[in-house]
């Protein structure tokens, strides 16, 4: 399950982050992750207690902020939203759309204390 190796990339960030703007406790995480971005914030949630255990965010509570795919038509030339990453386009509905954003991951905001 990827969502655990991504929990534990982010208890490193929180942890290097501790170390470089010198706060002990983080009380709520906020993280982005666009609608493309193949992780499914149920599992996420799931492993994230687990995987902050024993550093500075255990216990924190985890915010989920979802950001919209994008994607550039090449039936109509507009760039468009889409929240999967095989949507056709809304437009027009052509499948030939590139993903231009909303594949990616990451810390927003740490509340910390
Ligand atoms: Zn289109």
């Amino acid at each position: 399950m990827h969502e655990m190796s991504l929990c534990q990339n982010i208890a490193e960030l929180i942890e290097a982050a501790a170390q470089r703007e010198r706060f002990l406790r983080v009380r709520t995480v906020t993280l982005e992750i666009g609608r493309l971005a193949a992780v499914e914030p149920g599992a996420l949630e799931f492993c994230f207690d687990a995987a902050m255990r024993g550093g500075c965010a255990e216990g924190a509570r985890l915010e989920i902020v979802a950001t919209d795919g994008r994607a550039w038509c090449l039936g109509c030339s507009h760039e468009i939203l889409i929240s999967r990453p095989l949507d056709p386009c809304p437009r027009c509905g052509s499948g030939r759309v590139q993903v231009t954003g909303g594949t990616q991951m990451r810390i927003k905001e740490l509340e910390v204390e």
